[in-house]
């Protein structure tokens, strides 16, 4: 039997690091300083750079992020956020947990991202914001979408969880929107070792707004002026994703040659790999191929030591946690995704035989 082909390796890539990783954490032991400190401090400047905006603010995970901006910028009950019918569960989470209305927006069939004519037909009198997600690591179609923002005066905040570095006519994700919000939960393309995320914006009093909210609504120690909560990002997380970002670039470089050689392999009878449109430079957080056979085509890949993963297999608005209260509500085209879509293992490290292991067992797949 040969050998498992996992579905993500982190090891792979900390093992390259691991003395710099170490020294990090070592460094952060010595210094006796855990909390908002000078490491937090030096990542959030190192972060808004590679973004190319000028505030970054460090919070606790990337769910936090969306969260704490959507209060920044008073989003709340009453108030339409328009976000993609496909996508994971934190982008809608979020805006429930501000209290405000999900107004969910079918993708674009080939790219998965949110369509900017069906935002277009989503605008009502109640529509505060539009959340595009940059799904897969794919950039969402930007320009329209602002253009749309600028007319209805909306905010847009992009959840850039899965596209840090990714391009979007040559201008990084998260730099796009009035505000940007991104995890590195330790699979994300930027990953700590353990839970954290970051607000990006050009706009120095949502990020004030945003550096008060993530701790305890206050700017200065027992002064509290808003009703805030508990959500940082930890001296020894920002000590480790310094030293990550550092890699960042060359890591994507590897995801996308990977993502090039599947698509070479891959044979197209059999599934559809993504389409990548002529503006966009992607990052493949996810390589995520279709085909109409996916449950066999799993357990084919798995029977022979592949691990694939499903994202998603069930659309949010059919997640318990919300069928209830969203009642006869039909996204057909995030259903079908949930039915069809199948993520092949895609990671630095991941080898040039693996992958030809991987598409020789897809060519052989009987369905
Ligand atoms: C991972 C992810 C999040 C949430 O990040 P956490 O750090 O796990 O809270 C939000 N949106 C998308 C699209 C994600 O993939």
């Amino acid at each position: 039997m040969a050998e498992i082909i996992p579905f993500v390796d982190l090891k792979r890539q900390h093992d390259q690091i691991a003395t710099e990783l170490q020294s990090a954490i070592q460094g952060v032991l010595q210094s006796g300083w855990f909390i908002q400190g000078p490491k937090l401090e030096a990542f959030e400047r190192e972060f808004a750079a590679y973004c190319q905006v000028e505030h970054c603010v460090g919070v606790g995970n990337g769910l936090d992020a969306i969260v704490l901006l959507l209060k920044a910028y008073g989003i709340g009950p009453g108030d339409e956020v328009i976000v993609p019918s496909n996508t994971f569960i934190a982008t809608w989470l979020a805006v429930t947990a501000v209290g405000a209305t999900l107004v969910p927006v079918e993708p674009d069939e080939q790219t998965h991202n949110l369509d900017p004519a069906r935002v277009a037909a989503a605008v009502g009198p109640r529509t505060r914001c539009v959340m595009p997600v940059h799904l897969y690591g794919q950039p969402a179609d930007m320009d329209p979408i602002m253009a749309l923002a600028h007319e209805h005066d909306l905010i847009v905040i992009e959840d850039n969880a899965q596209a840090q570095g990714a391009l979007y006519k040559g201008r990084p994700t998260g730099s796009l929107g009035h505000a940007a919000a991104t995890s590195f939960y330790p699979g994300k393309n930027l990953g700590a070792l353990g839970d954290g995320g970051a607000v990006v914006t050009q706009d120095a009093e949502i990020a004030r707004k945003v550096r008060m909210l993530r701790n305890y609504g206050s700017e200065k120690k027992y002064d509290h002026q808003v009703l805030g909560c508990n959500s940082r990002l930890d001296e020894i997380q920002a000590a480790i994703l310094s030293v990550k970002l550092r890699q960042l670039d060359l890591w994507n470089q590897e995801r996308r040659a990977i993502a090039a050689l599947y698509a070479e392999l891959l044979p197209s009878h059999v599934v559809q790999c993504p389409f990548v449109p002529s503006w966009a430079d992607p990052v493949w957080h996810l390589y995520v191929i279709r085909s109409f056979h996916r449950d066999a085509l799993q357990s084919h890949l798995q029977a022979h030591g592949v691990q694939t993963v499903i994202h998603y297999p069930i659309a949010p608005h059919q997640q318990a946690c919300y069928a209830a209260q969203m009642p006869g509500a039909s996204y057909p085209l995030a259903e079908q995704l949930s039915k069809e879509v199948l993520s092949l293992p895609m990671y630095p490290g991941l080898t040039e035989a693996e992958q030809q292991r991987i598409a020789g067992l897809v060519a052989s797949f009987p369905g």
